[in-house]
């Protein structure tokens, strides 16, 4: 899958080259490009934000140099494209997992007030939201979409990970997970799951993933 960032923070992107999914950008499994718009502003002091127009706080994003970066970019025109933003849709897992069935996703990051209407109007085909607070640019929200939609990508997560037994996969959140030992300082793990019958550990899981779900997250389970 290749994925195009526009930002104007470059250099807030080192996560991408750890971990999982640096080793898929390694394995050619993701190909990321990051585009500073700045390098696009057709002014003397590369300027690429201004007042808003009608007042009000803070300074807003302007469209040349974002048109300018979003159409350097091979393939554009056919890529999904979408901006990082408060007021898009909130990011689900459902929502991930058909991003990730596209070959080309260029992900714009707003920063200060965001960004000019006409760049929403003309040249994206999604507005995405991680959730219903407010951060200080998109590059974060950007960053949190691409591991997501990565995880669905098929070879990201080795053969040995799978995405389909995690937290929100069956409209549930996951149960507890334990590891060696099996006595932490008088601090036991349940028996079922040393017993080795699965049936009896499938039961159990799936009774705790109900019991968590409806004490943290009632909702999901009226969705079921
Ligand atoms: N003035 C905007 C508003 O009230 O909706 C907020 C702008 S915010 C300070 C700057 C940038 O951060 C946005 O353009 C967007 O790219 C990003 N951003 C902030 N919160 C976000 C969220 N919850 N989800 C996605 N992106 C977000």
């Amino acid at each position: 899958m290749r994925i195009d960032i526009l930002t104007l923070f470059p250099e807030m992107f080192s996560p991408l080259d750890a971990s999982i999914i640096g080793r898929a950008r390694k394995n050619g499994l993701l190909d990321i490009h990051i585009v500073n718009i700045r390098d696009f502003a057709d002014n003397k002091h590369h300027q690429a934000d201004d007042y808003p127009f009608g007042g009000g706080a803070g300074l807003v994003m302007m469209p040349q140099p974002i048109f300018d970066a979003m159409q350097s970019i091979d393939g554009w025109e056919q890529a999904h494209k979408v901006y990082m933003s408060p007021s898009g849709k909130t990011l689900t897992d459902a929502r991930a997992r058909e991003i990730a069935r596209t070959d080309h996703l260029i992900v714009l990051c707003g920063h200060y007030e965001g960004v000019d209407q006409r760049v929403v109007d003309h040249l994206i085909d999604e507005e995405i939201s991680i959730g219903d607070y407010v951060v200080t640019g998109g590059e974060l929200p950007a960053m949190i979409l691409i591991d997501c939609v990565s995880r669905f990508v098929s070879g990201v997560l080795g053969s040995s990970v799978s995405a389909e037994d995690e937290s929100f996969s069956h409209g549930l959140l996951e149960y507890p997970q334990y590891t060696r030992p099996a006595d932490f300082r008088g601090l036991k793990v349940p028996d079922v799951i040393l017993s080795g019958h699965h049936a009896n550990i499938e039961q159990w899981r799936r009774e705790k993933q109900k019991e968590k779900t409806g004490k943290v997250r009632p909702d999901l389970l009226k969705e079921e």
